[in-house]
């Protein structure tokens, strides 16, 4: 092949880059016929999650939370926010129906990468570390009863197998985490364990997903809350659904009739969903792939059907949110652009070795690139040359990279537009539904880095879903963005489920 570039002239080249980009277009095509059955297919998949343990790739996972804040909720709780590159630790001091939030102070560290793929006490000891320190910092503004222990909801934004509101196995790793010995471990006990070790005096009252955190931490704002949704380093979804809707639940149904539910829907996985051969080697190559059963070299355009079929159904991990989420988009623009580099010498003769570096290309820069409003396409020339090394770019290059961009990230917007279109189907809130003559409102909290910055993006995901919708329902469904919402969601689960309670209620 690299005979063969060498002699290729500059316009075979770019003919050859222009074929990779076309093919590229067309294997990312997310029409709207094939959003509708993406969205049916999770509506279809969140029943059959429901219905039985490992009935579906859609974990479906039973939060045990059934009632969410009220608004009534008082005294000092803790959070800590586990999940992506950052952790968090927050305190706040709630103050019942009148007060609300009294007072909230936060903490934010970044977890060094070496920790996310150490050891699980590693990782704890160093948590529970930064939480002592913050809990040292505590003044005089905060009030904790005497004789009381310090209380803390715990967002872990990994799955988790729910056996209590303050108990849970980690299902898996995902986001770049890969932790030997936590997965099958009650990541409660093991961060019990080094709080204890820390010398602190404090329990955890509530395990919750960030999507159960920021769903709740929505309702204590707004009573229309019914579902959130995470667009960040990962993606997920949770909602409120009918105790009665999951037979898989055997247990007490609760006096409110509902439980909130944690999809995992970065797992979901249907034939219907546009996966490139860029696709099938990230996951491949990925520190959780599916089970590795075909090298990554296998390339998927052969437009075998019956082999893509069997991919989807049984060989892909977290596929969605590698299709749609922070961690993945800049690493598949960058394998488009290997790609380019390698058959079509796109970058001139030799292959920039930046380039061949997995996830040098973050999100945040593919965005900066892709919101680049300057003529010359200023941005982009200087991202390439900062962080793969490229320099002196041509406009019509700078165009190319671009328009990958904007393929690779209005895919997953879009996709993930299908994905909310199929929660709201599964809740019967897809038309607009009227309570007498007034419009119900239904509100989706949404959190995530993803959304909130990456305007494209977001812009692409609102626009799809009122395509979707029509106009009547659109104009009955508000997403809102509930920034590090789950903190204070987590505090209050923490509240509502604090040991002192019902000693309260006597
Ligand atoms: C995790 C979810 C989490 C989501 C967003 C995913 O990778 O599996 O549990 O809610 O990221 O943080
Ligand atoms: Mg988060």
């Amino acid at each position: 092949a690299l005979v063969v570039r060498h002699r290729m002239r500059s316009s075979g080249r770019w003919a050859r880059a222009m074929e990779i980009l076309k093919e590229l277009e067309e294997n990312c095509a997310t029409p709207i016929g094939k959003l509708r059955q993406v969205a049916d297919a999770m509506t279809v998949e969140m029943l059959a999650g429901l219905a039985s343990e490992g009935g579906s790739k859609l974990k479906m996972l039973i939060s045990y939370v059934d009632n969410l804040p009220k608004g009534d909720e008082t005294g000092l709780f803790y959070a800590l926010d586990l999940g992506g590159t950052n952790f968090r630790v927050l305190r706040v001091q709630l103050g019942g129906k009148g007060g609300r939030v009294v007072k909230q102070e936060f903490e934010e560290v970044s977890i060094p990468p070496n920790l996310m793929v150490g050891s699980s006490s590693e990782l704890f000891d160093f948590i529970a570390a930064a939480l002592a320190k913050f809990v040292a910092s505590e003044g005089e503004e905060f009030h904790l009863p005497v004789g009381r222990q310090r209380e803390l909801g715990f967002t872990f934004s990994f799955p988790v197998k729910q056996t209590s509101i303050s108990s849970g196995t980690l299902i898996k790793w995902t986001k770049g985490f890969a932790i030997n010995g936590t997965v099958g471990e009650d990541v409660v006990a093991e961060l019990t364990k080094a709080i204890e070790r820390q010398g602190l005096d404090m329990r955890v009252t509530a395990l919750v997903n960030d999507t159960i955190g920021t769903l709740a931490g929505g309702r204590y704002y707004d009573n229309d809350v019914v579902a959130a949704v995470i667009l960040g380093t990962g993606t997920n979804a949770a909602y409120v659904e009918h105790a009665q809707a999951i037979p898989k639940w055997h247990g007490l149904l609760p006096k409110s009739g509902k439980m909130v539910i944690n999809m995992e829907w970065g797992n979901f996985r249907s034939s219907h969903l546009p996966i490139t051969e860029y696709d099938q080697a990230l996951d491949a190559e990925s520190l959780n792939p599916g089970e590795q059963v075909f090298s990554s070299s296998t390339s998927l355009s052969t437009k075998n059907w019956l082999f893509r079929l069997i991919c989807n159904l049984f060989f892909y991990s977290q596929i969605f949110e590698k299709l749609i989420s922070g961690m993945y988009l800049g690493e598949i623009v960058r394998r488009v652009l290997l790609k380019m580099a390698e058959e079509a010498a796109l970058f001139g003769d030799s292959i920039p070795p930046k380039l061949e570096v997995q996830f040098i290309l973050r999100t945040p820069d593919m965005s900066a690139m892709h919101h680049d409003t300057s003529s010359d396409l200023r941005v982009v020339g200087t991202k390439l040359k900062d962080i793969l090394g490229i320099s002196n770019t041509s406009l019509k290059t700078r165009k190319l990279v671009v328009k990958v961009c904007d393929i690779i990230a209005k895919r997953g917007a879009r996709l993930a537009a299908a994905g909310i279109l199929g929660v709201l189907k599964k809740q019967g809130r897809d038309t607009a539904l009227r309570d007498g003559s007034d419009m119900q409102r239904t509100v989706i909290a949404m959190d995530g880095g993803l959304y909130e910055h990456y305007t494209i993006f977001s812009n692409c995901l609102e626009t799809t879903l009122r395509e979707m919708l029509g106009e009547e329902a659109t104009a009955s469904i508000v997403i809102k963005l509930a920034s590090d919402g789950s903190g204070i969601g987590a505090a209050l689960l923490a509240a509502s489920h604090s040991q002192y309670l019902e000693l309260e209620e006597s």
